[in-house]
């Protein structure tokens, strides 16, 4: 059976729920570790003087590449109480970033 296709982009196909936010496609897991290597790596060059200028490119570069995945990886949109990612259709511009306050209301309705 193919997936659900949603007649309206601004519900979620698995539960119905209108409340839906906009975020980066992009796995936290990968990011973050390129803020500890990148961290990692500028402690270690910046403890010899002779190598300090290097981690401070390093650090450089990774903002750069931060920058790069920022401006590339696409944008899903996600729903706040199943936590579905709708893939592959147009973002609706009415559909807005994650918002905490909407995320705790659905994060309290499940326990
Ligand atoms: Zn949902």
């Amino acid at each position: 059976m193919p997936q659900q296709i949603p007649q309206s982009p601004g519900v979620c196909p698995q539960c119905g729920c209108t409340e839906l936010f906009v975020r980066k496609d992009f796995p936290q897991k990968l990011g973050l570790g390129i803020v500890v290597l990148a961290a990692v790596s500028f402690l270690i060059l910046a403890a010899r003087p002779t190598t300090f200028y290097l981690g401070a490119w390093l650090l450089v570069a990774a903002v750069a590449v931060d920058a790069v995945f920022y401006f590339f990886v696409p944008r899903v949109i996600t729903c706040y109480r199943c936590r579905f990612d709708l893939r592959n259709i147009p973002i609706d511009p009415a559909i807005g970033p994650f918002e905490l306050a909407t995320a705790e209301k659905y994060r309290a309705g499940r326990q």
